[in-house]
């Protein structure tokens, strides 16, 4: 199929692009790199820099490349940020893809993949969390995701536009050529990792007064790869004339708080990481776990790695090998 990416530049995108092109998929990368990088990109895709609030020009890509289906990545994507400045995520998360949509209704194309969240959940006291749960986003970010989600529903239902909605938990790992890279970091991992190296000198738990085992939120962390395996899945599904669904995406284990996750860093990087508390941070649930039923039984997704090490591990491996060529490139 030729598929079109938005937000394909990113962490998960750049692999979702991977995946995508192994399987044997044409694949268009449309990104305006304000969080993504160009190198991320693989050759073997082609890429457009471009708005998604820009209707033309997401038509124009959509026509001239004989589009097919879509896989949505472009967002905004921070829990603490959307807190302080919702408008951006509402302009990004619900106007940007409702753009998407029209653009898509006006080239004849569908279906298209999206990447939502388990912050649509909020804070579901039932843990593992199924998709029939309630839906009560804490933080914009959330709210805004949900938002389009429902669009999905009623695009659906007027216009036949197909969906699959994946409800991530968190991502976390590297693939040999693709890791996490964001600036400012936020997340727990590559923070943690930087710690590591010496680049940052302690890493702040949010909140040890949480109702869990330790006292620490409890995430959910699935490697980046099966994530994107998950998305080439559902996409073939949709291919085949599949209804449209909504599936959470986890490792399917118990989650691991955020002191086990620093403990395993420690074992894989044998560092030390100096660890600080701080306050909680604003919109955050104190435990999301997937159940990962759906999506096993109607899709046969299984992780590859349910390992928090060798998640970790490969992380690590990403971000030394990627320090060790920048030097090179400063020493040359
Ligand atoms: N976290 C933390 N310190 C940090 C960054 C994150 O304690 O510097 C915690 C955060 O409160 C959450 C977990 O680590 O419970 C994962 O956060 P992250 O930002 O990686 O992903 P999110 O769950 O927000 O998608």
């Amino acid at each position: 199929m030729r598929v079109l990416v938005t937000g394909g530049a990113g962490y998960i995108g750049s692999v979702v692009t991977e995946e995508l092109v192994a399987g044997g998929h044409e694949v268009v990368v449309y990104d305006d790199l304000s969080k993504g990088h160009r190198d991320a990109v693989i050759d073997e895709a082609a890429f457009v820099q471009g708005d998604l609030l820009d209707r033309d020009a997401l038509f124009s890509t959509l026509r001239d490349n004989a589009i097919e289906a879509v896989v949505h990545m472009a967002a905004r994507s921070l829990v603490g940020e959307s807190v302080t400045e919702p408008a951006k995520y509402y302009e990004t998360n619900v106007m940007g893809g409702l753009v998407l949509l029209d653009a898509m209704r006006a080239a004849g194309v569908g279906p298209i993949v999206f990447s939502s969240t388990a912050a649509v959940y909020g804070a579901p006291e039932k843990q593992p969390i199924e998709e029939t749960a309630p839906v009560a986003p804490t933080n914009p970010y959330g709210e805004t995701k949900l938002a389009f989600e429902r669009a999905l529903r009623w695009y659906d239902e007027a216009y036949g536009v197909r969906y699959v909605s994946l409800r991530y938990f968190n991502a976390a790992g590297a693939t040999p050529r693709s890791g996490e890279r964001h600036d400012p970091e936020t997340h727990l991992i590559p923070l943690v990792l930087k710690v590591a190296l010496g680049e940052i000198g302690e890493v702040t738990v949010f909140g040890d007064d949480y109702p869990t085992k330790d006292g620490t939120c409890v995430r959910d962390y699935i490697h980046v790869s099966d994530l994107a395996r998950a998305h080439v899945l559902s996409l073939e599904m949709l291919a085949r004339g599949g209804k449209s669904a909504i599936y959470n995406l986890g490792c399917g284990g118990d989650g691991y708080t955020v002191r086990e996750v620093i403990d395993v860093a420690r074992e894989v990087t044998g560092k030390e990481i100096p660890v600080k508390m701080g306050p909680r941070r604003a919109g955050d649930p104190a435990m999301l776990v997937a159940s990962s039923a759906r999506i096993a039984s109607e899709l046969g997704f299984r992780p590859a790695q349910q390992d928090l090490r060798e998640i970790v591990a490969s992380a690590w491996r990403w971000l030394s090998a990627r320090r060790a060529q920048e030097a090179s490139v400063v020493a040359a």
